[in-house]
């Protein structure tokens, strides 16, 4: 048992800072108990700090499961500033005889950051076996309960990857989960009796708006007011990566300000330049599909505007919580047109073949490739030994739940009430009212109240290293 004091010194020598932040001390004792643990704190709350410091106080190394590799690239960098060198990232990248120069000796590191993907592989998995894990992290753990073509199948194996690797004491870790996902999650990992550290999700500071429009052509108008209006840094959400293209040549001709797009449909070299000039703030907004954000560690964002509707709540309360990391007021808008849930759920249905599609496909009589674009996620199942009628009931009852959770997204937009009480009740919490500028909720003028602060050109000396940035780059290609 380590006393606090060992804790705090930790917290000084190798982070320089003072204090814990909520759910870090918690987090961290019930680990150093050896308690398997799930936190949930809101965006930019200080995961990270949640494995690193135990890292300094438990022998053996932390294994860490991101689903990104340029999430995984700025906690290496982050950890290489902090003076860390024994940091690795197991990646499809990392090939051949260096592959196996580093698997022969993982023990030499204290990090070992990889994703979902590689540790399906037996090669990678063995190597790990022989080396003490002191800890098992999976970061973004609300992946494990996700849906729809982008779902990561490899998310369903961790718990049996993590029984191979001894059953090491595990922390999961994510920003926003309902009750519903918290136990799907711990389902899903038969971590039922995991220690539970649960902070608000509630972000004070970002205003909740939600504007109604009658048509497409409108929305435009209104989005261009509103751009103009507020000073950015600012992110606006697109469904499609054609409209985010689209819409940015646009703002950029309309506006004098600069404005750029940002999808997996935009080559590296250019996301990379993008990246780096909105974190400089040469560029005031983006223009982004649902691929811009995770692993962003920009905390002036001032607002946050969703052209289209986001598949649920989740993923709603994630996307504007990159709003206002610095703590000021910051704003978060949704603009809404009458069945505007049709474009979500087009995005968000799987086709569910017949049964006996799948049972020729199992038998070896049709190839997977007549179910087009999810035939890899079939086939996933397929090889896992799910039988051909459980994943169809599996894909049937997912179904119910996506349109389920559409509607819970609409209900919000539609909800007349407070929009924040709406979602903090959607969440599992409760709200005490106690914001004082909260939503839109009889505050039809809020577009000219909101005030929101201006964020300056950074000078040279303080732009992010492009150093950095093009390591981030380099590894941005692999998915
Ligand atoms: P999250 O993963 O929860 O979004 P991060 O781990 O990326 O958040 O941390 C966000 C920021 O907060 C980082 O810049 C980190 O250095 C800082 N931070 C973390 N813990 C503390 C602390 N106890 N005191 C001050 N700053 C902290
Ligand atoms: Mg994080």
């Amino acid at each position: 048992m380590k006393n606090k004091q060992e804790i705090l010194d930790v917290l000084q020598n190798y982070f320089g800072f003072d204090d814990f932040r909520p759910g870090q001390e918690e987090t961290i004792n019930a680990l150093l108990e050896g308690k398997d643990t799930l936190s949930i704190l809101p965006t930019g709350a200080g995961k990270s700090l949640l494995y690193q410091l135990p890292a300094y106080l438990l022998s053996g190394t932390i294994l860490i499961v991101s689903p990104l590799i340029s999430l995984m690239q700025d906690q290496v960098d982050r950890l290489h500033r902090q003076g860390e060198k024994r940091v690795i990232m197991l990646s499809g990248q990392l090939v051949g005889k260096e592959r196996a120069s580093v698997l022969r000796n993982l023990k030499s590191f204290k990090f070992i950051f990889t994703s979902p993907e590689m540790l399906d592989n037996q090669q990678v998995l063995t190597a790990l076996k022989k080396n003490k894990i002191a800890l098992m992290v999976i970061d973004e753990a609300h992946c494990i309960s996700q849906w729809g073509p982008d779902f990561r199948p490899e998310y369903l194996l961790l718990k049996e990857v993590r029984q191979q690797l001894g059953s090491p004491t595990t922390l999961l870790l994510t920003a926003t989960a309902t009750p519903r996902i918290r136990q799907d999650i711990l389902k899903k990992m038969g971590m039922a009796t995991a220690y539970q550290v649960i902070k608000s999700v509630d972000r004070p500071n970002i205003f909740l708006a939600v504007k109604s429009i009658a048509t497409q052509k409108e929305k435009d108008g209104e989005l261009l007011k509103l751009v103009q209006k507020f000073t950015g840094p600012g992110i606006i959400y697109f469904a499609s990566r054609k409209l985010a293209s689209q819409m940015a040549e646009w703002l950029e001709n309309q506006t004098d300000l600069n404005v750029a797009a940002y999808h997996a449909g935009v080559a590296p070299i250019e996301r990379f330049r993008i990246q780096n000039q909105f974190m400089n703030n040469e560029l005031q907004v983006i223009c982004a599909t649902s691929a811009f954000g995770m692993g962003i560690d920009k905390n002036d964002i001032r607002y946050v505007i969703h052209y289209h509707l986001p598949s649920n709540l989740e993923n709603y309360l994630q996307e504007i919580g990159r709003a206002g990391r610095d703590g000021k007021q910051s704003l978060a808008v949704l603009l809404y047109a009458n069945g505007d849930e049709m474009i979500q759920r087009q995005l968000t249905s799987v086709d569910v073949p017949p049964v006996t599609v799948l049972e020729q496909i199992k038998n070896g009589e049709l190839s997977a490739s007549v179910l087009g674009e999810q035939a890899s996620l079939f086939e996933f199942y397929l090889e896992h030994s799910f039988t051909p009628q459980q994943i169809i009931t599996m894909f049937e009852r997912r179904k119910i739940q996506t349109e389920k959770e559409l509607q819970e997204m609409v209900a919000y937009i539609k909800e007349n009430g407070c929009k924040r009480e709406y979602l903090l009740t959607y969440f599992g919490e409760q709200f005490d009212g106690s914001n004082e500028f909260c939503c839109d909720y009889e505050l039809s003028d809020w577009a000219t109240k909101l005030i929101l602060p201006v964020s300056q050109p950074l000078s040279e000396n303080n732009k992010v290293g492009w150093e950095d940035r093009l390591k981030a780059l380099l590894n941005i290609t692999e998915s």
